[in-house]
């Protein structure tokens, strides 16, 4: 299950919360819903997932995490120090979410595979990107592109 990615040393903006990134995320997608934007501070947000077990040497004592009612069911935390986002978990903590912001090394990541809920966006994005609206076909593109991305790890092995 080993891919080339060179392990990153992810943080929030004060350095307060580290962990250690050891695999090319699964997915990458753009998120314009109110709550990313109102996690982030921003007008999206760039956001990478990956399993529980591609991040070590996680210390995260310094994040607050808060969980949106509305689904899908992701726990967002919060640097207590800088305010920014430092690291979000989803389904149970299986799935981490990691900001593209937190990585030292953007270029080593994927391209961001889609805009989500871009009706919600503060401004245009022109790119080729698809682009999905609402919260079905938004929920239902990210649960295909997760499928998809996990079937790649798993039969990569
Ligand atoms: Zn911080």
């Amino acid at each position: 299950m080993s891919d080339d990615f060179t392990p990153q040393e992810g943080s929030c903006s004060c350095y307060s919360n580290t962990y250690t990134i050891n695999h090319t995320p699964m997915a990458r997608f753009i998120c314009h819903c109110t709550i990313c934007q109102d996690y982030t501070g921003k007008a999206y947000n760039d956001v990478t997932v990956l399993l529980k077990s591609d991040l070590s040497e996680l210390e995260i004592d310094k994040t607050r995490f808060r969980s949106w009612k509305m689904p899908p069911n992701i726990s967002r935390g919060l640097c207590k120090r800088c305010h920014k986002p430092s690291i979000e978990t989803a389904v149970g903590g299986n799935l981490v979410l990691i900001p593209t912001d937190n990585y030292p090394d953007k270029a080593a990541l994927p391209e961001p595979a889609m805009h989500l809920f871009y009706n919600r966006r503060i401004r245009d994005v022109d790119d080729n990107l698809p682009k999905y609206e609402g919260f079905v076909q938004s929920q239902s593109m990210v649960v295909k592109e997760l499928a998809q991305g996990l079937y790649k790890r798993v039969t990569k092995r």
